[in-house]
């Protein structure tokens, strides 16, 4: 009679075929189940439960993703890297031939607008910190590492790979290393206090209105 009303299936047999369990096994059509399982107690079919669980879990893995990201960033807005020589700072080029290292906070940082950094960075001006040379010690690359002597100024040291503007000033004989701030891993923990010859700035981009005193040539602190 049942298998006619159901077309073989009895609705226990059928319900019971979406999920496994062994005290989940139903009665003969027409009896009272047994204790509820805990599908039953949720009126849930398994996958009905398996879809409530992994928007759970997901909802639980985004909160953690965005917990971290917080972390993150709080992390690195409040501890700027002053180097030290207990936290060096390490910089490098951009094909990773010349890795560096300093273990002193920068002298000064300043933005500098001569032509000699407009030619050999590209840009409008170069971001620039001066570091003792008793802090700067060269980790790799001396073999890739070149020195551009130009007629006046300090040489300019470049990855001969990657072209990477890295260093003024003789790093290794020199009183004061100029470190191209790009090349920092991490913050440096100190911000360009000034902009010097603004004289020779480019003409295709005003300089930033950013109250930081300005000087038309050199200027040292
Ligand atoms: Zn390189
Ligand atoms: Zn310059």
């Amino acid at each position: 009679m049942a298998d006619r009303l159901t077309g073989g299936a009895t609705p226990g047999k059928r319900e019971h075929s979406k999920h496994s369990g062994q005290h989940c096994q139903q009665p003969p059509y027409g009896q009272h189940p047994p204790a509820p399982c805990e599908f039953a107690a949720t009126g849930l079919t398994a996958g009905e439960t398996l879809g409530v669980d992994l928007r759970s879990w997901l909802h639980v893995h985004m909160e953690l993703s965005q917990a971290a990201r917080r972390l993150r960033s709080v992390a690195v807005s409040a501890a700027p890297a002053t180097p030290s020589p207990e936290s060096p700072l390490q910089g490098g080029c951009l094909c990773g031939a010349v890795r560096y290292e300093v273990n002193a906070p920068s002298v000064v940082a300043r933005y500098c607008h001569c032509t000699h950094c407009q030619r050999r960075t590209g840009t409008s001006s170069s971001a620039n910190c001066l570091f003792p040379r008793a802090s700067f010690q060269l980790l790799s690359g001396a073999e890739q590492l070149r020195a551009y002597k130009p007629p006046t100024g300090v040489p300019k040291l470049f990855c001969s790979t990657c072209g990477s503007a890295l260093f003024s000033g003789d790093p290794f004989s020199d009183e004061q290393v100029v470190i191209r701030m790009g090349t920092f891993d991490a913050d440096p923990g100190i911000r360009p206090q000034y902009r010097q010859f603004v004289g020779s700035a480019a003409t295709w981009e005003p300089i930033p209105e950013d109250g930081l005193p300005r000087y038309p040539g050199s200027h040292s602190t």
